[in-house]
């Protein structure tokens, strides 16, 4: 089986990525967001490493065509902790750069500033995902945000271009947390965010650990949102007051702004921040 697969997000209609591969070098996750999408994979929490992996990307970065985009990771972090002494993912970028290919890496850890003598020389752009202070508490074992912060400045200072996910945006948060992340990430080069939506195992791990949220999350996803796939949407009059206070502020900033799976048009050339990469 390719280690690189088609990026297909879960299949929604209200994608608007750009065609593009998917690659993650670990299976599992160690950052136990009560939100994650990704549960649904077996023994989710574990992290483990691919069997053969250099090998087989070695042997699909051979046939790729010139000029393919590689996002990395989307069903996974490529920095978990045991990267810090295990180096894969830094053995798969040094692949990924002797091939020239195209490469978004996207994860919630800082120790993707380790690897910026090499990602200053790719066709890459980083994606570090970042929260607010409300959403860090759904997120158990990430990096804090303030690590987050800083490596994304330490990459952007090295020249390479950084983005900023702002994602989830939670509907208990209040806007300031929003704008405190989107000033202190001033910048940047892009800004993506979306609402959180909820899948049924999510909502379980959120209602478990915050079972005060319980009524508000029923009565905003369940009796006044919509379904969209697997996935429970805020109404969408919510959803556009709450994408529009972070574009406005982008707009103040000079940063462009898009929105990830929201339906909700946007003026950035990119959502993923994908047109910054050379
Ligand atoms: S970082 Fe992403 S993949 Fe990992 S637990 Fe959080 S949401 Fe899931």
């Amino acid at each position: 089986m390719r280690i690189l697969q088609p990026f297909d997000p879960w299949k929604s209609k209200l994608c608007t990525c750009s065609p593009k591969l998917s690659f993650n070098p670990y299976t599992g996750c160690a950052h136990r967001c009560l939100y994650c999408y990704a549960t649904y994979i077996p023994r989710f929490w574990e992290v483990r490493e691919k069997r053969d992996l250099l090998r087989r990307l070695e042997k699909d970065l051979e046939r790729l065509e010139s000029g393919v985009l590689i996002s990395m990771s989307n069903s996974s972090d490529p920095y978990p902790p045991a990267e810090k002494i295990k180096e894969l993912t830094r053995k798969c970028l040094q692949l990924m750069k002797e091939h020239s290919v195209r490469v978004l890496v996207v994860t919630k850890s800082d120790i993707v500033a380790r690897d910026v003598d090499l990602l200053a020389e790719m066709r890459a752009a980083v994606a570090i995902t970042i929260t607010g202070r409300t959403a860090k508490q759904l997120e158990l074992n990430a990096p804090s945000m303030e690590k987050r912060i800083e490596a994304l400045k330490m990459l952007h200072d090295a020249g390479v271009p950084t983005i900023l996910r702002l994602d989830p945006l939670l509907p208990w948060a209040s806007k300031e947390e929003w704008l405190e992340v989107l000033e202190a990430c001033s910048f940047v080069d892009h800004v993506v965010t979306s609402t959180l939506k909820l899948k049924k195992d999510g909502y379980g791990r959120i209602v478990l650990h915050f079972p005060q949220l319980k009524e508000k999350l029923d009565e905003l996803y369940f009796r006044k949102g919509e379904k969209v796939g697997s996935y429970f949407y805020l109404p969408e009059e919510l959803r556009r007051s709450m994408l529009k206070v972070v574009e406005k502020k982008c707009h103040e900033l000079g940063i462009s702004c898009a929105f990830c799976r929201e339906g909700v048009p946007f003026k950035a050339r990119s959502c993923d921040g994908s047109h910054l990469i050379r």
